[in-house]
């Protein structure tokens, strides 16, 4: 008889993480075959043609030029000042909202998502996001005690279905006094979609109405993971103008990471964000995120944390950074162009891509297509109903050679 130790609310299965496997299957085959045979699409990393991680040079220099005690020392809980005052201006730029604005520090994107779960969620309520989502949503939910429902994202015209979206928050709104929505927007992970500004205007007009009938409580959670790689500035932040003046029960949290966007992924460092009408909400967020905060991890990653205000206080470091991520911007668009082109011409079905590092390809299979195209030493990702494919990780030519495999192994599985 096998004896289990752990309690039974963490008894879990042992299991690779499913993008981490995939991707030591890559490697293992890159062993074999040579790197230059393997088309490695599985991590959410922007990498160089040849397979290396890209890393701002500019970012790493000023991190391993901070003073050692800057790096060594704790930060404070909440962050540091000029960090909190740093994310607020990396988040909004040009297009901050009149409202209150607070930001904790958090350890990149995934820990703003952890503090939104247990602090604006009630045991065993029901989170809403798109049925197309990153998987540590689910993770986290059911970490503390709360569950994940989702809207179809598309229509069957592959358009934002806003129907869904309102059945799906009427339904869970008749059932919990709050609800927290996770919209993954500009470059959502994994299709690359991003709402247009007519599109927020749909949904915000729709939750106004809904919150001023019902006068419950609505947390709308914007992660923006993936935003600096989702054109410019007014294409990737226009639509945030309109979170202005929306009802005290609206509340607007902001889940900033530096992972991808200062290619800071390991140094694990980011900022929750709240935007409200209220001055007495925001100072709560503030008092349950720092809360919160000591609970988990305590502190943030102090040198991260100045990295960032040191980049936003030197008008010239700033642009310095942001000219060699439009660099890597401009490399990511090329790529999944390649790939966006190359699927229009051999007639391979794949959900609406805007910006990002990923493109979803819908598909009824995926297992099955995975382990094919595996044949052909292509390693992606399959979701429940696709496969995702990862622009950032090859370079052009292997975008376009992929597009062939993966129609030619969709056709015969
Ligand atoms: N949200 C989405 C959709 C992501 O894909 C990621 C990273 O892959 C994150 C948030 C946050 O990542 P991190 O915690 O590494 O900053």
């Amino acid at each position: 008889m096998s004896t289990t130790m752990v309690a039974p609310h963490s008894k879990r299965p042992i299991a690779d993480d499913k993008v981490f496997a995939a991707n030591k299957k890559a490697q293992e085959a890159a062993k074999k075959v040579g790197a230059e045979q393997v088309i490695n699409s599985t991590l959410g990393a922007l990498m160089e043609d040849d397979g290396s991680l890209s890393v701002m040079q500019s970012v790493m220099k000023t991190f391993k030029d901070l003073p050692d005690a800057e790096i060594a020392a704790y930060a404070p809980i909440a962050g540091l000042p000029d960090f909190q005052q740093a994310a607020e201006k990396a988040v909004f730029d040009e297009y901050r909202p009149a409202g209150h604005v607070r930001a904790v520090a958090t350890p990149g994107g995934s820990g703003g998502i952890r503090h939104a779960v247990w602090n604006y969620m009630e045991a065993g309520d029901t989170m809403l996001t798109a049925d197309w989502y990153w998987a540590p949503y689910k993770t986290i939910t059911e970490e503390h005690g709360r569950k994940l429902d989702t809207f179809q994202l598309f229509d069957e015209n592959k358009a934002f279905n806003l129907p869904s979206f309102k059945e799906k928050v009427e339904e869970l709104l008749g059932k919990q006094e709050r609800l927290l929505i996770m919209m993954n927007t500009p470059a959502h992970n994994p299709t690359g979609y991003s709402l247009t500004e007519e599109e927020w205007k749909e949904v915000l007009d729709y939750l106004k109405e809904k919150q001023a009938k019902d006068q419950k409580k609505i947390i709308l959670y914007l992660d923006i993971a993936y935003i600096d790689f989702a054109g410019d500035m007014k294409t990737s932040r226009g639509f945030m103008k309109q979170f202005e003046n929306l009802p005290e029960s609206i509340l607007v949290l902001v889940g900033y990471s530096m992972s991808k966007a200062f290619t800071f992924y390991g140094l694990r460092c980011g900022a929750l964000l709240c935007l409200s009408s209220s001055e007495e909400i925001a100072d709560e967020f503030m008092a349950a995120g720092t809360f919160s905060s000591r609970a988990c991890w305590s502190n943030g990653t102090r040198g991260a944390q100045k990295l960032l205000a040191k980049v936003y206080s030197d008008e010239s470091l700033l642009k310095k950074v942001n000219e060699e991520r439009d660099s890597f911007k401009k490399l990511l668009e090329t790529r999944a162009h390649a790939f966006v082109e190359e699927a229009e011409m051999v007639g391979l079905e794949i959900f609406p891509y805007r910006a990002g590092f990923f493109i979803t390809i819908p598909c009824e299979n995926p297992d099955k297509v995975a382990d094919e195209l595996a044949k052909n030493h292509l390693f992606l990702l399959p979701l429940g109903r696709g496969l995702r494919f990862a622009p950032c990780a090859v370079s052009e030519a292997k975008c376009r050679k992929s597009v062939r495999f993966i129609k030619e192994a969709m056709d015969k599985v």
